[in-house]
């Protein structure tokens, strides 16, 4: 399983499909990615090999310099193109992409539902994405704060990364038992769980300690927090 994301002024569809194929001897059964293409997401995932999706993905609009691939490796849901990454909160403003297991996600997809909330796939991870669209609404805090929230009430492993298709100039990702890196370039990000997918563009990498996350803006230094322990600020 795997994660690849990039956000700058490069076309990202290339790096990520690229990424995911560096990362494939990880292992996984399907894969997907989502594209911001300026005004709209754009997602395309399938089970089965990262070529799979790319020929899926002609179908899409491959526009965009935000991005995020991912591939799977099934834990909560059979290997099927609706359990497949990336996926979207209820409101459709969130997408998020994971490796790990939420361990205590029926419990919170218990109280989601009686807020509310609906779910079209079998994972983990759809859950997770609406307790953070969840914790953004009701808190009114900001993405990275939503996401620290959220995480503080998740117990499991993950390598996350989220954006929001209403403030795209940011990736908020974060990790716990499953790896993350971030390459640093000029004026560009990329992400992926190791630095395989990036090597050629940048040799500035930062790897995320457990329990740690990281706010990616565009045009700004990258923001480390501690997931448990710094104030929510
Ligand atoms: N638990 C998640 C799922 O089953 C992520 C699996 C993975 O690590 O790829 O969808």
């Amino acid at each position: 399983c795997g994660i690849v994301g990039y956000i700058g002024h490069r076309d990202a569809y290339p790096i990520i499909i690229k990424g995911l194929q560096r990362l494939e001897y990880r292992g996984y059964d399907s894969a997907g990615v989502a594209l911001f293409d300026g005004s709209d997401i754009n997602l395309v995932k399938t089970k089965g090999k990262v070529e799979d999706l790319n020929n899926k993905a002609k179908t899409i609009s491959q526009k965009g310099s935000v991005g995020i691939g991912h591939t799977r490796w099934a834990t909560h849901g059979v290997p099927n193109d609706v359990n497949s990454h990336p996926h979207y909160s209820n409101s459709g403003d969130l997408v998020i992409i994971h490796n790990g297991i939420i361990e205590n996600y029926e419990s919170i997809k218990k109280e989601l539902i009686k807020r509310g909330y609906s779910f079209i796939s079998d994972t983990d991870t759809e859950v997770l994405v609406n307790l953070i669209e969840e914790v953004k609404k009701t808190e009114e805090v900001k993405l990275g704060q939503a996401v620290q929230i959220a995480l503080n009430q998740v117990v499991g492993a993950y390598a996350i990364a989220v954006f929001d298709r209403k403030k795209p100039d940011e990736i908020v990702v974060a990790k716990l038992g499953s790896p993350l890196a971030i390459g640093v370039g000029e004026d560009e990000f990329f992400i992926a769980s190791d630095a395989s997918p990036f090597i050629e563009f940048t040799n500035n990498a930062v790897y995320l300690e457990d329990e740690e996350m990281a706010i990616i803006r565009l045009g700004k230094e990258i923001k480390l927090r501690k997931i448990k322990n710094d104030a929510v600020a």
